[in-house]
């Protein structure tokens, strides 16, 4: 799959049903592709309420990424968005009947099953492009989160967590959609066994169970088995994919996350909206691979 000059939607609509993790309420979402280039607009069916995917109107980040305008909220977007922005479908209406997405197994594969399903299909136009050209950083002690320039879209992910079962684990890719589905969109959502109590306990993860989440306990995962050795650090990628698809544009960018989530992703998107003189409108996507023609045999790094 080349990477996409032109902007992209889906060939047909197409419709996924399942629960929420949070809430355990059930939840429909039909995606509908749109005829030009808009964007990636969520609509509330039950109020008619039309919410774009953008960072200005994020809102709770505590364990998912939600959205809120005039009282509606869309909460647990971030898995659909990594779907959508990894496979490079940027345009699309996205009809909701609930107030939180299928969490479905905790992962982005189904909604890529789906999107490749329904097929997806070029719109008039260039795709157009964030290129970052200035360093911005968002950070909160020990965590921190940062952009800088450079040519394509490359993420490094570092996170370290206090129990030996996941412990530190770091990973490092430049993004294509082949890249996206063969590595990150099967990583599923995970949580510490030990915090599952005071999750509960503030109305969170009530539909959470081994069918859509790793639990980690002191001595490992309690599910059978991973899907990849390091699928925390993945997951992680992939939710930063779909945090930052709410700058509404792909990025060309290194995004470094050491210990982020949610609340720093969104941080991060919104700081570089806040500040156009850190990127500047590109529509050279891909870059120029010169020195593949003066040193065939070097290899570029995944
Ligand atoms: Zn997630």
């Amino acid at each position: 799959m080349p990477r996409a000059t032109a902007p992209q939607t889906l060939s047909r609509e197409i419709t996924i049903s399942g629960h929420g993790l949070h809430g355990n309420r059930p939840c429909s979402v039909r995606l509908v592709p749109v005829a030009s280039a808009t964007g990636l607009l969520f609509v509330h069916t039950p109020t008619g309420t039309v919410i774009p995917a953008k960072a200005d109107l994020a809102g709770d980040l505590v364990l998912s990424t939600t959205l809120v305008k005039d009282g509606v909220r869309l909460q647990t977007i971030e898995h659909l968005l990594s779907a959508l922005s990894g496979l490079e479908v940027e345009h699309l209406r996205i009809e909701v009947d609930a107030e939180e997405l299928p969490i479905l197994d905790g992962s982005a594969a189904p909604w890529v099953d789906a999107i490749l399903e329904a097929g997806i299909q070029t719109l008039e136009g260039r795709r157009r492009f964030m290129k970052i050209t200035r360093p911005v950083e968002v950070r909160n002690g020990d965590r921190w989160i940062r952009v800088l320039p450079f040519d394509g879209l490359r993420l490094r992910y570092v996170i370290d967590f206090p129990i030996p079962a996941l412990g530190r684990q770091s990973r490092e890719l430049s993004l294509t959609p082949d890249k996206y589905r063969r590595e990150l969109g099967a990583a599923r959502t995970f949580c510490l066994a030990q915090e599952i109590d005071q999750m509960r306990a503030r109305g969170l993860a009530l539909g959470g169970s081994l069918d859509n989440a790793v639990v980690f306990g002191a001595d490992g995962p309690l599910n059978d088995s991973l899907r990849f050795e390091d699928e925390a650090v993945r997951h992680k990628m992939l939710d930063l994919v779909g945090d930052l698809a709410l700058l509404g544009a792909p990025l060309l960018g290194l995004v470094e996350a050491h210990a982020a989530g949610h609340a720093m992703h969104v941080a991060l998107a919104q700081a570089i909206l806040a500040d156009p003189g850190c990127w500047e409108w590109t529509e050279e996507g891909e870059p120029a691979n010169v020195q593949f023609f003066f040193h065939p045999l070097v290899a570029l790094p995944a």
